[in-house]
C-alpha cells in the first residue's frame, strides 16, 4: 500500500479535552489558556498519537496542530517525569524539528505552556545566538527538545548521546524544511535516532516529495487531514477596496484609524517593498516594525516580540518570513500587495481569525492586481466584491503603543512561567548577544 494511503477514522465522538483522556495536570494548563473544546485536528490526532501511530498530519498553523502533537507526547511522557536533579533522568525523549526559528520558538512556548504543572523539562535550540546557554540547557537535561535541523546538529557534534534516547519525532511544517534544503539535515538526524520511534509529521501540503520524506521515516502511518489549503478561513471576513498604487498608504493608514486596528499584520510581495512601507508608517507616526529574510535574526525575533508586546500596531511582513508565525488574537492582516500566488493569499488570511476566533482580512488592489485578484477569486470559489473605503473619521488619535516598560513591569508583557525551578522566558529574554561570528546560514533562507 502507498505510504500514508490509510485515512484515520474520522473521530468525531470526543468533544472535550478530558473525553480525550488527558491528564487532570494538563487539562488544567489548557482551561487557564482557554482552550475549551479540541480543535478538528487535535480531535483526530490526539487519540492516534496516544495509540502509538505514526501519523502524517495535513495542517497549517493556526489549526492547532501544536497542541494536537504536544498534549498526547506530554500524556505519553508523563510516566517518566521526575523532580530529579540528575541529568541521567532527563533525557531527551521528544525532539521536535522546525523549519525556522520563529516557529521553533512558538512551539517551545507552546509545549512550556502545556506542560507547566507537569515536572518535564523542555528546551529550544535554534541557529543565529550563543551556542553557549543552549549547550548548558541540555547538558542539565531536557525531555523535550524543540530545534531547527542545522543547530541540532552542531550540539550533536559535542554531545553524541544527545539523541540515542529519543522515543517521539515530530517534523513540523516539513513542506517548509524540505523548501529550505533541509533534507540533508534531515537525513544526518535520522540516523542519530533510535530506529524504534513514533514518528509525527506534519505539512500544509502533501506532494510527492513528501510522500517520499514519510516513505523513509514514517513506519505505516495514517493520514489525518483538516481544513483544505484552498479553503479560505469561513471565519475571516475578506474585504477588497480599489486603490491606485499612490494611495495604498492613505488607504491603509484610512482603515486602520477608522475600523481601530489595534494591531495587524501587512503583507508585501517583497522584502524593499516592506522596508519602504515600515518607514512611510514610521513617519506617519503609526508604531510599526518590519520582518523578512534580509533582517538579522535579532532583528526578526526584536520585530516579533515587540509586535506580540503590542509595542507595535503593524508588522509588516513578506510571505516567506511569515509563514509559521503565530500571534494569538490577531484581529486583522492586510494585503499591501496581492501575492502572485492565490496559495499564499489564503495563508496570509489564515493568520487572523485562528482557531475558531473571527478576523479581519483587507486587500488593497490597484488596477495592476486585478488579474492577481481573479485568480484569487478563482482559487478561493468566492467573488469578493470591492467595498468603498470607510469614511475619514474624524482624526482620531494613534493608539499609543505600549510603553517600553522592563518585562516584569510591562502588563503586556506574560510573566516568565515555571517549571519546577527553572524559570521561562518570554520570547525576547531568549535572546543572547550575537556572537562575534556572522549570523548562521540558514540553507533556502529568504
Ligand atoms: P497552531 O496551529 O498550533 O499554531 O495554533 C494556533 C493558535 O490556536 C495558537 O494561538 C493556539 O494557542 C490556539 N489554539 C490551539 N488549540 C486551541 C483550542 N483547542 N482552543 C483555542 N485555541 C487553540
Amino acid at each position: 500500500m502507498e505510504v500514508g494511503n490509510e485515512h484515520a477514522p474520522v473521530l468525531e465522538a470526543a468533544s472535550t479535552f478530558a473525553e480525550l483522556g488527558l491528564d487532570p495536570k494538563i487539562l488544567s494548563a489548557l482551561e487557564e489558556m482557554g482552550y475549551k473544546t479540541p480543535t478538528p485536528i487535535q480531535k483526530q490526532a490526539i487519540p492516534l498519537v496516544l495509540s502509538g501511530r505514526d501519523l502524517m498530519a495535513q495542517a497549517q498553523t493556526g489549526t492547532g496542530k501544536t497542541a494536537a502533537f504536544a498534549l498526547p507526547l506530554l500524556q505519553k511522557m508523563l510516566p517518566h517525569a521526575n523532580t530529579s536533579a540528575s541529568p541521567a533522568r532527563h533525557p531527551v525523549r521528544a525532539l521536535a524539528l522546525a523549519p525556522t526559528r520563529e516557529l521553533a520558538i512558538q512551539v517551545y512556548e507552546s509545549v512550556v505552556t502545556y506542560s507547566k504543572n507537569l515536572p518535564l523539562r523542555s528546551s529550544v535550540v535554534f541557529g543565529g545566538v550563543d551556542m553557549k546557554p543552549q549547550e548548558a540547557d541540555l547538558r542539565a537535561g531536557v525531555e523535550i527538545l524543540v530545534a531547527t535541523p542545522g543547530r541540532l546538529l552542531d550540539h550533536c557534534g559535542s554531545r553524541p548521546a544527545l539523541l540515542n534516547q529519543v522515543q517521539f519525532l515530530v517534523l513540523d511544517e516539513a513542506d517548509r524544511m524540505l523548501d529550505m534544503g533541509f533534507l540533508p539535515d534531515l537525513k544526518r538526524i535520522l540516523n542519530l535516532l533510535p530506529a524504534n520511534r513514533q514518528t509525527l509529521l506534519f505539512s500544509a501540503t502533501f506532494d510527492d516529495s513528501i510522500v517520499g520524506l514519510a516513505r523513509s521515516f514514517l513506519q505505516n502511518p495514517l493520514k489525518v487531514e483538516v481544513a483544505r489549503r484552498n479553503t479560505a478561513a469561513e471565519t475571516v471576513e475578506q474585504v477588497v477596496h480599489k486603490v491606485k498604487e499612490d494611495d495604498k498608504l492613505d488607504a491603509l493608514v484610512r482603515v486602520v484609524r477608522s475600523r481601530d486596528i489595534a494591531q495587524a499584520l501587512v503583507f508585501t510581495r517583497t522584502k524593499i517593498s516592506a522596508d519602504k512601507l515600515g518607514r512611510r508608517l514610521q513617519k506617519r507616526g503609526i508604531p510599526s516594525a518590519v520582518i523578512h529574510g534580509d533582517k538579522a535574526q535579532l532583528e526578526r525575533l526584536a520585530a516579533l516580540d515587540g509586535f506580540k508586546q503590542g509595542k507595535m500596531q503593524l508588522l509588516v511582513a513578506t510571505d516567506i518570513a511569515a509563514r509559521g508565525l503565530d500571534i494569538v488574537e490577531l484581529p486583522c492582516v492586510f494585503n499591501y500587495e496581492l501575492p502572485y500566488s492565490p496559495e499564499d493569499y489564503v495563508h496570509r488570511i489564515g493568520r487572523t481569525g485562528r482557531a475558531g476566533a473571527s478576523g479581519l482580512a483587507v486587500s488593497l488592489v490597484s488596477h495592476e492586481e486585478d488579474r492577481l485578484l481573479a485568480g484569487i477569486e478563482r482559487f478561493i470559489k468566492r467573488e469578493l466584491k470591492p467595498a468603498p473605503l470607510p469614511e475619514v473619521a474624524a482624526p482620531a488619535p494613534i493608539r499609543q503603543a505600549v510603553e517600553a516598560a522592563p518585562a516584569a513591569e510591562n502588563p503586556a508583557m506574560p510573566p516568565p512561567a515555571r517549571i519546577g525551578r527553572r524559570r521561562v522566558e518570554p520570547v525576547c529574554a531568549l535572546l543572547m548577544p550575537p556572537p562575534p561570528r556572522p549570523v548562521e546560514a540558514q540553507p533556502g533562507a529568504e
